[in-house]
Parts: C-alpha cells; structure tokens; sequence
C-alpha cells in the first residue's frame, strides 16, 4: 500500500470512527441481529428496514466497537443502502475476499470499502472489519442467536 493511500485509508476510518454514518436505533427495524468478537470486545446490533422485494430502505446499527469495527459498519451502512439482501451479500463476499486474500475480486464495486484492503496486513483486525458484515447477514436471516467471530 502506498503512503498516499495509506493516509487517506487512516482519514477515512479516522472520520467514520469519530462521526459514525446511521448510528442509533431504528424506531421499527423488520431485522436486527446482534454480533461480538470477543478477541476485541466489538459488539454491536445491525437493523434493517426491508421493502416487499427485500430491498434495504434504511440500515442502522448501535453498540460498541474499536476504530476499525466501527468505521466498518459506519461505511457498510452506506454501501449497503437502497441494495437487496442479495447485492449486500455479494458487496461483502467482495470485501470479505480483499481482506483475506488482497484481491479485489472485481466482481462488484467495492467502492471505498476498498480502502480496507490495508487491514489484511493485522489479520487480527479482519474480524472486527467483517463482524458489521456478519451482523447484518444474521439480521438479513432473522437469526435470534448473537452471533460471533470465535
Ligand atoms: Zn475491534
């Protein structure tokens, strides 16, 4: 990663971490789930208003998250606006590949989720980039259980 994209991934996580996007609970969510990643001590709730073709028409998530988990699901919230249930599970197959193996798989657009490319370098933090996007497939299968990252 070059020092230039660098920077501007630790502006972008900085400011998501500070200010974070659609953060609070929703009044009436049609799904919520809540996830933890005890390694970190991330834990937060992911809800999801739906429309009748499972179209994402607003997404908010709560609780509490280090930097990374918290920009994660600052910016996921963003991404996954206006999209299916089915496209949200395709956007974090893509972001899930560019942690794990560094490749953008190109298959969608990652837009700035790609920024987080620089996370593989602390695989230990790839668990609280993916616990929101975990989350959120739990609130999408209406999964009561919390779900975790161990
Ligand atoms: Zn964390």
């Amino acid at each position: 990663m070059d020092a230039d994209l660098r920077e501007l991934y630790q502006q972008v996580i900085l400011d998501h971490h500070r200010k974070p996007r659609n953060f609070g609970p929703l009044t009436a969510p049609d799904r919520a789930a809540v996830g933890f990643n005890p390694l970190c001590g991330d834990r937060i709730q992911v809800q999801l208003m739906l429309d009748e073709n499972d179209r994402i028409t607003d997404v908010h998530f709560t609780g509490e998250g280090c930097a990374i988990c918290t920009a994660s699901a600052s910016m996921m919230t963003e991404s996954v606006q206006s999209k299916t249930l089915d496209e949200a599970k395709q956007l974090f197959h893509g972001f899930h590949e560019l942690l794990t193996t560094g490749d953008d798989p190109g298959e969608v657009d990652l837009g700035k989720l790609s920024l987080f490319a620089g996370v593989r370098e602390f695989p230990v933090r790839v668990k609280c980039a993916t616990l929101p996007w975990h989350t959120l497939t739990a609130a999408a299968e209406n999964r009561e259980e919390p779900i975790s990252t161990e």
